[in-house]
């Protein structure tokens, strides 16, 4: 069999890999390159293989880095199934519907500037694709074996990185012998909230892993909570905002979760809580209909009548209008704002409006991407640009890992060192190439000696 690896390779977004045998060809993860404007064009309007000639995706989770090209894939002719755990498929209804949104309205906001008004510019996909995708969707629970393809079957184990995501073996069997690939990207942590931990997978032949923490230790799950009370403190007794630009899945309720319970231990003052974001709003109504992903301790918290998505001060925030009228309150508040990298979204207002304001604080809960404007704020650049604007950067920058939900180089490690005594050879991608290479070196100081970390468009046989 073959593997082509096609995105995410050296790099963090844009996650696609192909496992071709004589008889099938299974796409696994279709995710949106993020990055320039001219390379986001490029690399997500032309797939490097033709999708008709797919027969199967296999997504491992509803991250637009790893699912946001399907409605692409599905404009572009493919008609297959598309495997998932079920609570996948349910974040990927809203979040490929939000995704479709954005690119409508970046195409329509280059055609009003363009200078050559022959050229229209038409979006990478619309709603229409994303809903035809919907259609396309198997949901599977963790542990069931399917068949994919005549000789190709998945089964789904608890990644415990977000909700419904899963690390998908392949059986893949040639000339009467089977192998298994396994596929760790994204890997969670053990101990995050709300979720399980992930699952550990010894006996694949081969494994396809993450490297995004390749070579960075985070700070401690428990260090988060004491850490954002003492940001929330300190913002609130000098009349600023709290910002926190945060993915919609996933971060935006680990926050929720965590300030719930410093709320309830009275550790920080009654302040305001906004989640200010469509998608957020959405994906966290799917966290309620799936708690069966829960771990032990969310699901206490939810028979003690402590749900950590609802609570006093909380309000979600759908409608523009509302959202506007946050710019005009002057009283400490928490603002939870999407997108988590500052791309796009209503972050980019809270962000105009409060970044100048040396009350304020932006806290950095979020793997940030070169070239995106979460990292130049993590960086803490003097100045910054928004709507093309420039602003300084005077409020406050606190880059909080902990809440990571990414396992770090100990992690990756471990997980690999359990794996290894049946794993014979490690492909490292989803990392950009410093961490994807020093986590190789690591690996093979533990012994693992088969370990490649390949480039964009490689082909491997194996
Ligand atoms: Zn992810």
């Amino acid at each position: 069999m073959k593997i082509h690896f096609h995105g995410a390779v050296r790099s963090v977004t844009g996650s696609k890999h192909v496992i071709e045998t004589e008889q099938s060809r299974v796409l696994i993860d279709c995710g949106l390159f993020q990055g320039r404007r001219k390379d986001f064009w490029e690399q997500n309007q032309n797939f490097p293989f033709d999708p008709t000639e797919i027969d199967a995706l296999i997504l491992s989770h509803a991250h637009i880095d790893h699912s946001g090209n399907i409605p692409g894939l599905v404009k572009q002719g493919f008609r297959q199934n598309i495997f998932s755990t079920t609570a996948t498929r349910n974040l990927c209804a809203v979040m490929l519907r939000d995704s479709a949104h954005i690119q409508e309205q970046d195409a329509e906001y280059l055609n009003r500037k363009r200078r050559n008004k022959d050229e229209e510019i038409t979006p990478l996909y619309t709603s229409a694709d994303a809903e035809k995708a919907m259609e396309l969707f198997v949901g599977i629970h963790y542990g069931r074996k399917i068949p994919v393809t005549p000789d190709i079957a998945v089964t789904f184990y608890d990644a415990g990185h977000v909700l419904g995501s899963a690390l998908p073996v392949l059986d893949v069997t040639e000339n009467g012998k089977t192998r298994r690939i396994a596929y760790a990207c994204d890997l969670g942590r053990d101990d995050l909230p709300i979720l399980k931990d992930p699952y550990r997978i010894n006996d694949a032949d081969f494994m396809i892993m993450e490297s995004t923490y390749g070579d960075r230790e985070h700070e401690t799950i428990d260090s988060a909570a004491e850490k954002l009370a003492a940001i929330v403190n300190r913002t609130a007794a000098r009349g600023g905002k709290v910002i926190i630009p945060s993915f919609a899945l996933e971060r935006t309720q680990e926050i929720l979760h965590c300030l719930r319970r410093l709320f309830d231990k009275r550790q920080i003052p009654e302040i305001p809580v906004y989640v200010d974001s469509p998608l957020a709003v959405n994906v966290t109504e799917i966290f309620r209909i799936h708690s069966e992903y829960f771990d032990q301790e969310t699901m206490e918290m939810l028979a003690n009548d402590q749900n950590p998505f609802q609570f006093p001060h909380l309000t979600y925030i759908r409608k523009v209008e509302d959202s506007k009228k946050l710019h005009q309150q002057r009283f400490p508040s928490i603002i939870i704002s999407a997108s988590g990298m500052c791309e796009a979204g209503r972050i980019l207002h809270h962000l105009k409006n409060n970044i100048e304001d040396s009350r304020n604080t932006i806290v950095i809960v979020g793997f940030m991407a070169q070239h995106t404007l979460g990292r130049r704020i993590a960086e803490g650049r003097p100045k910054v640009k928004i709507f093309r604007k420039e602003y300084r950067l005077r409020a406050d920058v606190e880059v909080m890992d902990s809440f990571s939900a990414h396992a770090d180089r100990s992690d990756l490690i471990a997980y690999a060192k359990q794996a290894s005594k049946q794993s014979r050879k490690f492909f490292l991608v989803h990392g950009e190439e410093t961490q994807a290479l020093a986590l190789a070196g690591h690996l093979r100081d533990e012994g693992i000696d088969e370990v490649i970390v390949p480039k964009l468009h490689d082909t491997i046989e194996v």
